[in-house]
């Protein structure tokens, strides 16, 4: 089996090539390594692994036979896409576009990373796959919640219009080790202040909401996700919800840190509650997460802590 990671050396890419060499596929991992870094596929040795450095927003094609697709690339946290609005909606549009264009050449199944930002400031909590949205198109947050609808609308026009095999995970936010620790998310953030003393940034007065899953749990599910014969979105996340404040206490607790907490400006458009809903997942894939909270900040602090 022959699999292509978009996006392969970001932190979930890269944690995906590992599972899908594990599980014995060929593995091509594509990253122009806009959020990317090579250090995150450093340690893989196979002779069954394959680094292109390419920007899928330009075409690719390949002689041999694909099985399979892992579309990930995209900037993925608000402080990259507000730095590279185009380059979001590029490799949403013509990202997925050349992907899909690949997948049916190749014959090649195809899956779609999506997000929970598809679902917007979300009026309902929590949310299940057949909640809509609640989008602001064309506020800073637009050019990538926009970029993921139009990836997944075009994701299901192609199954429809030309029959090929889909999927699509709607990722929740997920967190550990390899995430880069200036992408500017609450977990890298957070983890890093405490470890250096330095104030603790929640963002307006803490009360929204997250739900964290760790990484090991996601790539699981996005795998099983491929193997299956389901179509339709599949949230993947944690459904165990804090708000951001509660989640900054549980940071200061096990860093054991003497760092203060402070409140600054809450983001635009900043959804109020994010959980993901995931009895579909759980019918479908037999799938739920495993890992909790303390465990899987355990694992990453310790991560952080080495990289400093
Ligand atoms: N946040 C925060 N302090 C930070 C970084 C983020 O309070 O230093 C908040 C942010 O406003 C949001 C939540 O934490 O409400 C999660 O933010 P993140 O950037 O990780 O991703 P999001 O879930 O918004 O996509």
């Amino acid at each position: 089996m022959k699999s292509i990671v978009t996006g392969g050396a970001g932190f979930l890419g890269s944690h995906l090539c590992d599972l899908l060499l594990e599980n014995k596929h060929e593995v091509i991992c594509i990253d122009n390594l806009v959020t990317g870094d090579t250090r995150n596929i450093d340690h893989i040795k196979s002779d069954k692994f394959t680094y292109l450095n390419h920007d899928i927003t330009n075409p690719i094609y390949f002689g041999d036979k694909i099985d399979y697709i892992f579309h990930l690339a995209s900037p993925a946290s608000p402080i990259d896409y507000l730095d590279l609005p185009i380059q979001t909606l590029k490799v949403g549009a013509l990202g997925t576009y050349n992907m899909l264009g690949l997948a049916i050449k190749q014959e090649a199944r195809f899956l779609l990373a999506s997000t929970s930002e598809v679902y917007g400031d979300p009026l309902v909590n929590p949310q299940p796959e057949t909640y809509w949205g609640n989008v602001n198109p064309i506020g800073p947050r637009g050019v990538y919640d926009e970029a993921k609808r139009y990836a997944e609308a075009i994701t299901m026009a192609y199954h429809r219009a030309h029959g090929i095999d889909t999927r699509i995970v709607r990722i929740f936010n997920t967190y550990g080790p390899r995430m880069r620790a200036g992408d500017g998310r609450v977990v890298p953030n957070f983890i890093n202040q405490a470890l250096k003393g330095e104030d603790i940034t929640v963002y307006g007065d803490g009360d929204q909401t997250r739900s964290f899953c760790y990484v090991s749990d996601l790539i699981d599910g996005i795998y099983r996700l491929m193997m299956s014969d389901f179509v339709e979105p599949v949230n993947l996340g944690n459904p165990d919800e804090m708000s951001v404040l509660e989640f900054a206490k549980k940071v200061i607790e096990i860093t054991n840190s003497s760092s203060k907490i402070v409140f600054e400006e809450l983001p635009v458009d900043d959804p109020k509650v994010r959980r993901p809903d995931i009895s579909r997942a759980m019918d479908v894939l037999g799938w739920e997460p495993k890992v909790g909270l303390g465990e899987g900040l355990g694992k990453t602090v310790e991560y952080f802590n080495s990289t400093l």
